[in-house]
């Protein structure tokens, strides 16, 4: 008789623990899954994919908005929000489907409720127990808002998905990712949006000519970005809500959006009581195979705070799988993951950004360059397109690609592969560039920026 009732037990039915297990079962492992809330986890249901069916809704009104300088006319437009969110959760409905049937076909036991360890082999989900030979750990984040007085009155990623109405004016704090792809979806469908930063910009951590692209064409489209600046509370008003920041300035709005992190869920597991050790952030530490620190459990994707992202969840699980239970060992590569803002306009980003290169290469060449998108002459759309390779001076490697425009992530997943291959900017300047587009532009910078202190000096 087997030693345990499961090989394989997964906790979090999201991007990572779904993959991790639907691959474990495939080699022939016995394999179990729970799930607290839905099948699909945040990517699907409150995150990438709800995120990305309202970016394209909000595009709709910049193709009105540019159709005109194409000769055609366009009459009265509005959008009928409910009916968005209605096919919208119509899809979310479908997807959380396909996900459980994957399961299903794929031989893994859905056990549905809130999991937690009672030792480290045993599982505890809605009052059963069951034991496993290996656990894994993918319960994901959670939004994190700060403790200020009125934090209860505010939206999440989470809540905003589903409001009723689209918001006259929309408070935002915060300035990473989340932050300016709802600004810009609002900003679209319509709402008047301040954006609250408490940096000297948006999208912290990001190649700085990124940041100062998006910030300056975030601004164009009449975005109220109040940089370097803290909320101290949040009050309710006779109709909305007052904002009050740390310079004592009241901003009345709808509604507000708290977008100022994650957290990892990693509490309530029963994990620091058998032995997972947690880090400062209440991430599991993990190795670099994803092994806690209890040997037989695994922990991926976002309850690991690495990089929070559905395809490196999925690669981290997969990874496991494949080691566990293929006799195929792989460590994750978390080096020159890609990574998009589906922002308005988009950014897609792969590789070093210009400071942090200096810091590891000391001598960098950097190739810029910033044009209005064909597209943008017969519209008249006042917004400018920026590409950047960062580059090794000594060897001639190419270190990042970054760019500012539309099809931004379309453009550097591709570029993506160059860059994890050593590829060098010489290689970049032989490859022919694809006419008439704005990804040709990688491969035709010729011009090295000159270093600010000479250009200031020019
Ligand atoms: P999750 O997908 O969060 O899954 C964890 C699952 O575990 C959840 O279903 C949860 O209910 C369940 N769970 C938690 N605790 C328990 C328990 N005790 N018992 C049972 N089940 C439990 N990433 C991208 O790559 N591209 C994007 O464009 C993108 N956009 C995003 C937009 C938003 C608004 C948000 C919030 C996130 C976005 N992300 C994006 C990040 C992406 O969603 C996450 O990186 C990804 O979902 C992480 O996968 P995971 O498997 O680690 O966790």
């Amino acid at each position: 008789m087997a030693k345990y009732d499961f090989d394989l037990f997964t906790i979090g039915a999201g991007s990572g623990g779904v993959a991790g297990s639907r691959r474990a079962g495939s080699y022939g492992a016995k394999v179990a899954i729970a799930e607290s809330v839905r099948v699909g986890g945040t990517c699907v249901l409150r995150g990438c994919v709800p995120k990305k069916l309202l970016v394209y809704a909000s595009e709709f009104a910049r193709a009105f908005d540019d159709a005109e300088g194409y000769g055609w006319t366009v009459g009265d437009t509005k959008v009928d929000w409910a009916k968005m969110v209605e096919t919208k959760d119509r899809e979310l409905d479908r997807l959380n489907g396909i996900y459980l049937n994957l399961l299903k076909n794929s031989g893994v036991q859905l056990f549905e409720g809130r999991a937690r360890l009672v030792d480290p082999h045993t599982v505890e989900v809605a009052g059963t127990r069951v034991t496993s030979e290996t656990i894994m750990i993918a319960t994901g984040g959670r939004p994190q808002r700060p403790p200020i007085p009125g934090i209860d009155l505010t939206m999440t990623s989470d809540e905003v998905l589903d409001m009723k109405e689209v918001p006259k004016h929309l408070v935002i704090v915060g300035g990473g990712y989340i932050a300016v792809e709802f600004a810009g979806i609002f900003r679209n469908l319509g709402s008047e949006i301040t954006q609250i930063v408490r940096a000297d910009d948006v999208l912290r951590g990001f190649d700085p000519d990124i940041r100062a692209s998006l910030g300056e064409e975030m601004k164009k489209q009449g975005i109220q970005l109040k940089a370097r600046t803290n909320v101290t509370a949040v009050e309710k008003a006779a109709s909305g809500f007052v904002v009050v920041t740390d310079s004592r300035e009241r901003i009345a709005c709808d509604r507000v959006l708290y977008a100022t992190g994650r957290a990892p869920n990693s509490g309530g597991l029963g994990l620091e009581e058998v032995g997972v050790t947690l880090n400062k952030a209440g991430a599991v530490a993990v190795d670099e195979w994803s092994r806690a620190t209890v040997p037989n459990i695994y922990a991926v994707g976002d309850v690991t705070n690495r990089i929070n992202l559905t395809p490196v969840a999925i690669a981290e699980s997969r990874a496991v799988a494949e080691t566990l239970y293929n006799s195929n060992p792989i460590r994750m590569d978390h080096d020159n993951v890609p990574s998009a803002v589906f922002s308005q306009p988009s950014i897609g980003s792969v590789g070093l950004s210009e400071d942090v290169a200096a810091g590891i290469y000391g001598e960098i060449d950097v190739y810029v360059t910033r044009f209005k998108p064909m597209k943008n002459t017969l519209s008249g759309r006042d917004e400018r397109t920026m590409m950047k390779l960062v580059v090794d001076a000594k060897t001639d490697r190419v270190l990042g690609c970054h760019m500012v425009g539309p099809d931004a992530p379309e453009i550097i997943q591709g570029l993506a592969i160059a860059v994890k291959c050593g590829a060098t900017k010489r290689q970049f300047d032989q490859t022919v560039g694809i006419h008439p587009s704005a990804a040709e532009e990688f491969v035709t910078l010729r011009d090295k920026r000159k270093e600010p202190a000479k250009q200031a000096a020019d």
